[in-house]
């Protein structure tokens, strides 16, 4: 059977196809560029991760009838009433610019001290095949720290030291960082499904 993953992200594709080769489940995940030459762009109008998730997964599945996964994460931090949250990826106003996001975050953050940093993020992977939407949440807590560390992965992993680690997301090896991401976790969740799902 035929699994879609509604993503033009590359990193994602290759996170998601390897765990499913590990746990050599009967599916074929095909990316978006395998089945359309056209670019698809969804606008993430939800107010939740879940929902633009659901926005994701939904709008390609009828495209391509073929059931589809989409993902959302987002950075939750305690003191903020968990901003930046849904808008994570445009936090500092431009989409994407993961510089000036991080730094919009720790100008937010400067007078708290540690104990007060507590964050997590969180992904939440929406399965749509024409029926009801299944959901997938995997977590990773931790907390903001006060300036940059480390130069590897993206969005705010130089910000953020997880529970029980010295090092930042930044600082890690990606397989270090993908056992226990909550995008990975999230992914566990949805594989376990798979198992069973016909
Ligand atoms: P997306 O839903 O995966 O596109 O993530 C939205 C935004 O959350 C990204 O633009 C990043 O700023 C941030 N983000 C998502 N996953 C991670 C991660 O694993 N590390 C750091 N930042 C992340």
């Amino acid at each position: 059977m035929k699994i879609l993953l509604a993503t033009n992200n590359e990193n994602k594709y290759k996170e998601i196809y390897s765990k499913f080769k590990e746990q050599n489940l009967p599916f074929e995940l095909l990316s978006l560029n395998q089945v359309t030459n056209e670019k698809i762009e969804i606008e993430e109008t939800g107010s939740s991760l879940e929902e633009n998730a659901l926005i994701k997964a939904r709008e390609v599945y009828n495209l391509f009838k073929i059931p589809t996964i989409a993902d959302d994460t987002g950075l939750e931090v305690e003191a903020l009433g968990g901003l930046p949250g849904v808008n994570s990826a445009r936090f500092s106003g431009v989409h994407g610019n993961d510089a000036e996001n991080r730094k919009k975050l720790l100008g937010l953050l400067k007078d708290f001290p540690l104990e007060k940093r507590n964050a997590r993020f969180r992904t939440v992977i929406c399965l749509y095949d024409g029926t009801e939407p299944k959901f997938f949440e995997g977590v990773c807590k931790g907390k903001i720290i006060f300036s940059e560390r480390g130069s590897k992965g993206f969005g705010y992993d130089s910000i953020f030291v997880p529970e029980n680690y010295e090092k930042t997301f930044a600082e890690m090896e990606l397989g270090e960082k993908n056992r226990i991401s909550h995008r990975s976790k999230a992914i566990s969740l949805l594989i376990d499904y798979l198992k069973h799902y016909r």
